[in-house]
């Protein structure tokens, strides 16, 4: 079942769309059984839980971060996490470059831009983002890599507001990668399991399915 659903939506998706598996919630043994698929990338939304999944499975799965971080929490993650998708203000960012440093490591980090029409969700507005690069703080952060941009639509079934969103979030993506100088500025982040074939006509390369895979 589980094998069934990873392989048909990695089909759906072809090849140059990374799959994220969100096992957020999920029992340590459901995740294991999609690691023996042969996947390795996989999201937890709070640092609790990585940590416990990380000691309970296998060292080679590439962990990404996907919920709001708390500035205290980064030394917990920073020796071992591949991505932090959730980077969502400045004093974050210079967080995470510390204790990348401290750790000898680069670690690769999204931008968080707030898309939906909800108040609800985290994330840094088109300004705030603008803002953040042109810092003179962030020019000096040498162990963080911005790979790109993450953001999460309305939860709403009307498909055009989501769509909007979607290709706005594209838009400001291509902006910011003309905008500024990056080492490799190469991720979009955007779609879930409800949203993930319109998330790629509208140009993410990256997926966060959590339900459509367990269920
Ligand atoms: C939970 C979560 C997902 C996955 O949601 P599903 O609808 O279960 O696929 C993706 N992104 C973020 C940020 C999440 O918190």
């Amino acid at each position: 079942m589980l094998a069934e659903n990873i392989s048909g939506i990695k089909q759906e998706i072809g090849q140059n769309v990374q799959l994220v598996i969100v096992s957020k919630y999920r029992q340590v043994s459901e995740i294991k059984k999609a690691y023996d698929t042969g996947h390795r990338v996989f999201a937890e939304n709070r640092v609790q839980s990585l940590l416990e999944r990380r000691e309970q499975l296998p060292h080679d799965i590439q962990w990404h971060l996907i919920g709001h971080l708390q500035t205290n929490k980064v030394k917990y993650i920073a020796p071992f996490i591949h991505c932090i998708q959730s980077v969502d203000s400045l004093s974050l960012l210079s967080e995470i470059n510390k204790y990348a440093a401290k750790n000898n490591r680069v670690i690769d980090c999204l931008l968080q831009i707030y898309i939906a029409s909800e108040d609800t969700k985290f994330g840094l507005s088109e300004a705030e983002c603008h803002e953040l690069l042109q810092s003179e703080e962030f020019k000096v952060m040498a162990n963080i890599r911005i790979r790109g941009l993450m953001g999460m639509a309305s939860n709403t079934d009307n498909k055009e507001q989501v769509e909007k969103e979607f290709k706005s979030l594209k838009a400001f993506f291509e902006t910011i990668k003309s905008g500024y100088t990056f080492e490799q500025f190469d991720v979009l982040s955007m779609g879930m399991s409800g949203d993930y074939m319109l998330a790629i006509e509208c140009g993410s390369n990256m997926i966060r399915v959590g339900s459509k895979v367990f269920e």
